[in-house]
């Protein structure tokens, strides 16, 4: 199993680290992931933003409940299935953390997704950041005199927890 995302949606969600990257004291951001699942591959057509809940550099405070008819109501409105959320992970005091935090594995069960994508962003130009590896998707941008560098990790969410998939971006 193995999960493909669009290189809209890519691009998305890479500029939807930005804007938290780039807000006062930097924020996390997160949002929606719609697509398709077949023959041992999910497939992410659509990302959008969530707009609810208190931001931090960490983590973001959100109803549940309004969270989910939030997702319901794209739902029909895109006519696509609920597949997934992600959210950012903001360099903090030079360290990045690309992984998953108890409270991502957390939250990823508490829906009725398939898939967590994590997106790391970090204002770098030391190339070897960040860690490369062989599932994760890397990215980098250039803005002004430095680059953006991305990770973007797409994990399934089995019975079992979050477990790392190889992720492409087509
Ligand atoms: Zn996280």
């Amino acid at each position: 199993m193995y999960i493909e995302i669009t290189e809209a949606v890519s691009n998305y969600i890479c500029n939807h680290a930005d804007i938290g990257y780039e807000s006062r004291y930097k924020q996390e951001r997160m949002g929606f992931l719609f697509g398709t699942e077949s023959n041992g591959k999910i497939k992410i057509t659509k990302a959008v933003s969530y707009k609810g809940g208190l931001r931090s550099r960490s983590s973001t405070l959100f109803d549940g409940n309004k969270f989910t008819q939030r997702a319901n109501q794209l739902m029909s409105m895109f006519r696509k299935a609920w597949i997934g959320t992600y959210h950012t992970h903001v360099e903090e005091d030079g360290e990045l953390f690309i992984g998953l935090s108890e409270e991502d594995k957390e939250s990823f069960m508490d829906d009725p997704i398939r898939v967590g994508l994590i997106v790391a962003i970090w204002a770098t130009d030391d190339p070897r950041i960040p860690r490369q590896g062989q599932k994760r998707f890397l990215a980098v941008k250039q803005m002004g005199n430095t680059n953006y560098r991305y990770s973007i990790s797409g994990y399934l969410i089995t019975k079992h927890g979050p477990r790392l998939a190889k992720l492409k971006v087509i």
